[in-house]
């Protein structure tokens, strides 16, 4: 986590940049105010504001049912008052009371609060529907999208003496899988006209200190005027060498715990301010479901879910971000298959693929330019 000192001071409701009409937000000029002052409650756009809210235990909450019909999706209970069921034409969400482990389009995301059952009917707490759900159900939800990527920054994860995790039994160092894979990803991306920047091409530190390694890595995005953020990295839990799967995670959305920090019994980690890359929570979200899809159905790996974490590298982006762990090098299967140059670019198909389907959508949301008005032929005078 880095010092207050780091934050930054200046930041802009997300739902400015999110949705302002006259020029859809995008990464490269993104809107501040003049002057500093107290960052304000997260509000919520146009369409999504319709929608009741009601506090449980001081937080706020909307009801699923009332959600799926802004929406315009179905739902229908698998178990009566337990789990409920959201469908539409492009796939279903599934919830379950006391859970806040749901699954959408049949993935594994984890969302802050836990869903709520009361008076028959359950609940998603209002940052988890309009940051975490919204988009990843329906793109079109907000209005108004960012424009469609064209520079793209990759990080490879760790660098110099920071080797990051190591299978030492099979020699491998996560800063030199991490490198390769972005390489290999960043050959896939400009292939498809993408321009893309390395936050390292090669194996060194960013900074003399974690605190200072991270930050440059977010400067370097920002400056390159990035229209998203891919972070590379590889699990591990030694001691234990069983786990295997891929996780990917965005920043935590504000005023909630990370996953690191979900259960009751771990410190509380909320943050008392948003991040500035917390303006891009909804549209991280949909990006993190499509690489999370891509990364599993290619890897064939277990789903291990979608998860946040107030990561150092993603707190000061200007852009929507996602931090892929792909497989765990503390598990003997996974690191011999990424040892495999053939399994590493794999990997990085698999992350190209996901960036695509984003681009794809966002191109998909963009207002249509108005028709030519009809030039009618000239009357002909008598
Ligand atoms: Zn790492």
């Amino acid at each position: 986590m880095l010092p207050a000192a780091l934050r930054c001071a200046l930041l802009t409701p997300w739902l400015l940049a999110l949705s302002a009409a006259a020029e859809p937000a995008s990464c490269v000029a993104p809107l501040r105010p003049a002057a500093a002052g107290p960052v304000p409650a997260a509000s919520s756009p146009a369409r999504l504001a319709a929608l009741p809210v009601v506090r449980f235990a001081g937080v706020e909450y909307v009801s699923l049912r009332e959600a799926a019909a802004l929406l315009g999706m179905k739902t229908s209970w698998a178990e009566k008052e337990r789990r409920l069921t959201l469908l539409d034409q492009a796939g279903k969400a599934e919830f379950e009371a006391d859970s806040r482990e749901i699954s959408l389009h049949g993935l594994r995301l984890f969302l802050g609060k836990a869903v709520l059952l009361r008076n028959g009917a359950l609940y998603v707490s209002r940052i988890d529907f309009e940051r975490a759900l919204a988009t990843r159900l329906q793109p079109a939800v907000l209005g108004a999208p960012p424009s469609r990527p064209r520079v793209i920054v990759l990080d490879p994860g760790h660098g110099g003496n920071d080797n990051g995790m190591e299978n030492k039994r099979l020699g491998l160092k996560e800063k030199v899988l991490t490198l390769d894979v972005a390489q290999r990803l960043k050959k896939l991306l400009e292939v498809r006209g993408y321009r893309v920047v390395l936050t390292r091409n090669d194996d060194r530190q960013l900074g003399p200190d974690k605190p200072t390694d991270f930050k440059k890595r977010a400067e370097i995005a920002n400056r390159a005027g990035a229209d998203l953020f891919v972070s590379i990295h590889f699990n591990s839990l030694y001691p234990d060498t069983k786990t295997s799967g891929t996780e990917t995670y965005t920043f935590t959305r504000e005023f909630q715990r990370s996953d690191r920090a979900a259960s009751p019994l771990e410190p509380d980690d909320t943050e008392r301010e948003p991040a500035p890359v917390n303006r891009f929570d909804p549209w991280s979200a949909l990006l993190q479901q499509l690489v999370h899809r891509e990364v599993i159905g290619s890897l064939k790996t277990l789903d291990r879910g979608q998860k946040t974490m107030h990561s150092a590298v993603l707190r000061e982006l200007d852009c929507p971000a996602v931090l892929v762990e792909s497989v765990f090098v503390s598990n003997d299967g996974e690191a011999n298959r990424v040892a495999t140059a053939g399994y590493r670019q794999q990997i990085a198909e698999a992350i190209a693929a996901g960036i695509q389907a984003y681009a794809d959508t966002l191109a998909a949301l963009q207002p249509k330019p108005p028709a030519a008005p009809a030039v009618s032929p000239p009357s002909s005078q008598p």
